[in-house]
């Protein structure tokens, strides 16, 4: 029994339902401006406030693309937390540092693979650069 590792699992827990909770509500807020504007009860007849709903109605589809893809890590990681495979890697199995589980308790990597996910996201080789 390892008490210590116990505790933060309890920890991370709390912090991935908060996460949840958070998450949850960014995208609720979304819903509910997304059936407002498809009522159609507000006249907007100006062309700059048009081009201003616009992009700040982009910039909150951006957010809410971003929170959906967070919840879903969320609760994959719940899941994982459920079945005993929190704290792993998910590429090479290895467990995943602490700290890096406090900072991003949804991380499905541990820092090498997501590293080495991130650069060969690239598709540029080391050696094209000059
Ligand atoms: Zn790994």
């Amino acid at each position: 029994m390892n008490a210590t590792r116990h505790s933060l699992y309890q920890q991370l827990f709390a912090l991935l339902q908060q996460r949840e909770v958070e998450l949850r509500a960014i995208l609720e807020t979304d819903d509910a401006r997304a059936l407002h504007s498809a009522t159609g009860d507000t006249e907007v007849t100006d062309f700059k406030e048009i081009a201003a709903h616009g992009v700040a109605a982009a910039v909150e589809d951006m957010q809410a693309a971003h929170a959906a893809a967070e919840l879903s890590q969320v609760i994959a990681a719940q899941r994982r937390l459920d079945d005993g495979t929190y704290g792993f890697c998910a590429a090479c199995g290895e467990p995943i540092a602490e700290q890096r589980l406090l900072v991003m308790p949804q991380a499905p990597y541990c820092m090498a693979c997501q590293s080495y996910r991130e650069s060969s996201d690239e598709r540029h080789g080391p050696a094209s650069r000059t």
